[in-house]
């Protein structure tokens, strides 16, 4: 029986991930969850799954909890999701599915309580995965992805040794706009961004497909994770989603990883990892109605998001940090109605080229960078409306 701790629970991939739970609970017990405001559905999660610890984003929704739930702790704010990731001795596993930076702190200090990462939340390597990588090395702990894609690299690069790895091909649906021409662009529409042809997610990780943010930030988690350098990271326009990534060795021999779009799949991969399981007959994929797998290039010159994150990956340092936040700092402009879709790609490259480099940044100065970067945009934005 593994202890798990759910952070995000019921955003997109948190309630995939409650599903899984719900078939397994004889090997899995949910000890602590968190939302940061679904409260409604959080208590819901409570009364299935008596978990020991929950935290949700303010005081109010806390005190709430505490009054309808007298045998859990509960907890609120940053702060809180921090003590309820340190609550409870060590060991066990961490299922990070927040959004954005925030996600960034619980997994430091679930990785010093020696909890396995089963990991979502990719602006976590983004912003701090060097810090991360040598963390998860100090404490002899498990990193595992739940993103499709790293999944997919993952499971293609088991049992292979870094130096016979030639390239590893990082496949993208498109997003939204991926039939559009950047002139078709400037009159697109917050919920045409938010039509996502393939997959059902979170708002935020919905606009990063159509912009190639997305895909930018997969490469930079890539790179950590699989600690392969930029040159031998590739991407393709693939709009089937069918071939999640792929690994190519140096005797050119390719192997990738398949199947219909469904993150049930990748989540039930990281719980259960090395086991295979399937609880939900989540049927095989059927090449005769699939029929076409397409690929294309995914040109720079129409997605100037991606070129930018392969630049501020390479350049290390502070500048994954800079992208990561003028992206979340521009993506909450956009889905407040305070930005045009095209100014999202206006804003981060402008806050890349006006940075100065750090390198190797402690978690302070990630944090602090990230804080100032928003508050510049948000600045901004104020004055111009
Ligand atoms: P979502 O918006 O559906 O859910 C986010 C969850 O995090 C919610 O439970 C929300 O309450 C919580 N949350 C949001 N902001 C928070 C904050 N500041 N502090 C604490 N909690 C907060 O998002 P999602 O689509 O499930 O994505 C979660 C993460 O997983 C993202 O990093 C995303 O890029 C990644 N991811 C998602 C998918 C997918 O299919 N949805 C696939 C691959 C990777
Ligand atoms: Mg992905």
């Amino acid at each position: 029986m593994k202890d798990v701790y759910l952070l995000g629970a019921t955003g997109s991939i948190g309630k995939q991930t409650i599903e899984i739970l719900r078939e397994n609970k004889n090997a899995f017990s949910l000890k602590a969850v968190s939302c940061f405001s679904n409260i409604e559905l959080l208590k819901k999660i409570i009364k299935e799954f008596k978990p020991k610890y929950a935290c949700v984003g303010n005081i109010k929704d806390k005190e709430d909890l505490e009054k309808e739930f007298s045998d859990i702790i509960c907890f609120s704010d940053e702060e809180g999701l921090l003590d309820l990731v340190t609550s409870g001795g060590d060991g066990g596993l961490l299922v990070n599915a927040i959004v954005g930076i925030a996600g960034l702190m619980p997994t430091v200090k679930a990785i010093e309580h020696k909890r396995d990462i089963l990991l979502a939340n990719k602006e976590t390597l983004v912003t701090a995965g060097k810090i991360i990588k040598d963390l998860v090395k100090k404490n002899n702990v498990k990193l595992i992805p739940i993103d499709s894609e790293h999944s997919a690299i993952f499971q293609c690069l088991l049992n292979s040794k870094n130096e016979d790895v030639e390239s590893i091909i990082i496949t993208a649906s498109g997003g939204s706009f991926r039939d559009k021409t950047r002139e078709a662009l400037e009159s697109v529409t917050l919920e045409d961004a938010l039509c996502h042809p393939n997959w059902s997610m979170g708002k935020k990780i919905t606009i990063d497909s159509a912009t190639m943010v997305n895909k930018g930030l997969e490469v930079i988690e890539a790179h950590y994770l699989f600690d392969i350098s930029y040159d031998k990271i590739r991407t393709i326009l693939h709009k089937e989603s069918i071939i999640h990534s792929m690994v190519e060795f140096v005797d050119k021999s390719i192997i990738a990883q398949l199947g219909n779009p469904d993150m049930r799949i990748p989540i039930q991969y990281a719980l259960f990892y090395p086991e295979r399981k399937n609880f939900f007959n989540i049927k095989s994929l059927n090449f005769l109605e699939v029929k076409n797998l397409s690929f294309q290039e995914l040109s720079f010159k129409r997605f100037p998001c991606l070129e930018l994150a392969y630049f501020c990956g390479r350049e290390e340092g502070i500048m994954p940090v800079v992208y990561n936040a003028s992206n979340e700092a521009a993506v909450k402009l956009f889905l407040e109605k305070k930005i045009k879709f095209i100014e999202i790609e206006e804003i981060i490259s402008k806050a890349v080229k006006s940075a100065d480099n750090i390198l190797n940044p402690s978690l302070d100065v990630i944090l602090e960078t990230d804080k100032l970067v928003k508050e510049n945009i948000y600045n901004m934005y104020e004055v111009k409306r």
